[in-house]
């Protein structure tokens, strides 16, 4: 059978790839796009969850990639408000503090300024106020805390949106569980060698011109292309994250601690479940199957110990952790992971493909507009860069600041119209539960298997499961 041919394939089905894709369907360019696992399975969803400017990068005199992040992040606060909520971070300050408190208020000033403004304001709260709203901080040393506003998401939930936007234009096409094995060219076209690793099946499409927006798995993955002679751009690091029940953790805002090796680790609570994170670490294992190490959890309770001493947190309060890669593009002498910008790069090892990655979530939008805008020129149309900042069209049955337990019907519309294939996509990413203490906190103990049992033979119809599936669930 001679190969479908779309004008441009987009390769990786996380954030990145999928504004490019919304973009240039948006624009009307026939695109498909390519996901080896479930949209937003790997690196944008293993985020800290905030949309955000980046307070720290102001250290590091990022000033330009700050704006355009605080910018962004306004933009997104408005455009997803089910997914993304302002909210007050707390920056405690003690005795002794590397950074005392009138920098704090320059800090906080500048970035403010740097969102012109659109910000709510920051405050300075002194020690008795910062206590009567974090009863269980320590008080020794307590000067006062800084407190500014950023955004907190659901990472998948805002890629998947984006995707089921961009699949309203007739121009796009998407498929997930399909692995780009290899591409190569045949008279100008490039040839995607494709396998769907549900049923093996091995095919093949073509295009004019190819997007890679591999995250974390781009160095990987090009080497393999002899003909891009690709050089590794990427200095992978790993960040690790904890859920913790807002009962064993009880905070109303978000806190940023500054730890003993002068990083900074956030506690964000998401409703009834509060989260912790992140560390910064070499890692050169597989990227598709990376977890916390013990180190890094003996790390973050230990940070969390030290700023919450009467809580005694342990291992045993742990709901679930996780992992990820961030696709930190190298800089010339800089070898310090948490001092490596934040910035995108684009690559174009041909004149017909590009390569994206680097960046942060929160600029996807206008990360990828460089490359729509050239694919745009291309087909001799013109580019619009507002066109993204329309509202998304397609909303989450199940969306996170109203979790309720969806009937049985609302699980049939989300496997008809957000496009789980397995039982993990529709729980982790369709149903925001990670795991199953998360079940039981946020159904009140409601049975996990019975109430998938219940529905398996209606699921059975559109999804890969199975009992064995259910119970293997931890
Ligand atoms: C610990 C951590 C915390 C972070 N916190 C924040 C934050 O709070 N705010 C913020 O703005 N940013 C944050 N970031 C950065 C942000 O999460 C990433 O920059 C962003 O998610 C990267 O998205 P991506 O689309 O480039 O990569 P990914 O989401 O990894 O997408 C790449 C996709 O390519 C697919 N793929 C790989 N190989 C193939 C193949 N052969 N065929 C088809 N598909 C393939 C993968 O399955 C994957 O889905 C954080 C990152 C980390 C790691």
């Amino acid at each position: 059978m001679k190969p479908q041919h779309y004008k441009t394939v987009v390769i990786g089905g996380g954030i990145v790839g999928a504004g490019i894709f919304r973009d240039l369907a948006l624009h009307g360019v026939d695109t498909l796009l390519i996901e080896k696992k479930d949209f937003s399975s790997q690196t944008s969803e293993r985020s800290s969850k905030m949309l955000h400017g980046g307070i720290r990068y102001l250290e590091n005199l990022d000033f330009a990639l700050v704006f355009e992040a605080l910018h962004e992040k306004n933009l997104w606060l408005k455009l997803t408000p089910h997914l993304a909520q302002e909210v007050p971070f707390y920056l405690p300050v003690f005795k002794d503090a590397k950074r005392p408190l009138w920098m704090i208020r320059l800090g906080m000033f500048l970035y403010d300024f740097l969102s012109s403004f659109k910000n709510s304001p920051y405050e300075i709260k002194s020690a008795e106020e910062v206590l009567t709203i974090i009863p269980d901080l320590k008080t020794t040393g307590l000067f006062g805390a800084g407190v500014y506003y950023d955004g907190i998401m659901d990472d998948a939930k805002i890629t998947l949106e984006v995707i089921y936007d961009a699949l309203k234009e007739r121009c796009a096409h998407a498929m997930t569980y399909t692995a780009v094995t290899t591409v190569t060219k045949l008279h100008e076209r490039n040839i995607i060698h494709c396998k769907n690793l549900l049923t093996g099946v091995a095919f093949s499409v073509t295009c004019d011109q190819v997007v890679y927006a591999l995250g974390p798995f781009t160095d990987r993955f090009l080497n393999n292309i002899p003909m891009y002679h690709w050089e590794n751009v990427l200095l992978p690091s790993k960040g690790s994250h904890l859920w913790i029940s807002y009962k064993d953790l009880p905070l109303k805002y978000p806190i940023v601690i500054t730890t003993k090796d002068d990083r900074v680790i956030f506690v964000i609570p998401h409703g009834d479940q509060i989260l912790v994170g992140t560390t910064e670490v070499a890692f050169n294992g597989d990227f598709f199957d990376v977890k916390p190490s013990d180190t890094e959890i003996n790390y973050l309770l230990a940070e969390l110990n030290d700023y919450f001493p009467k809580l005694g947190l342990n291992h045993d309060h742990i709901l679930s952790s996780f992992a990820g890669i961030r696709p930190l593009v190298k800089e010339a002498g800089a070898g310090d992971r948490g001092k490596t910008s934040r910035e995108h790069k684009i690559f174009q090892p041909m004149s017909d493909t590009y390569v994206i990655t680097g960046g942060k979530y929160t600029t996807f939008r206008v990360m990828g507009q460089e490359i729509t805008r050239d694919i745009c020129h291309k087909y001799g149309k013109s580019f619009n860069p507002d066109y993204s900042k329309q509202k998304l069209r397609q909303r989450s049955v199940v969306v996170p600041f109203e979790w309720k337990l969806p009937t049985t019907e609302e699980l049939i519309r989300i496997c008809e119209t957000e496009g789980p294939k397995t039982f993990l996509d529709l729980v982790v990413r369709r149903l925001s539960v990670s795991s199953r203490k998360t079940w039981e906190l946020k159904t009140n103990g409601v049975d996990f298997k019975q109430y998938f049992m219940k529905n398996l033979e209606d699921l059975k119809k559109h999804l890969v499961i199975s009992e064995e599936d259910i119970d293997k669930f931890i």
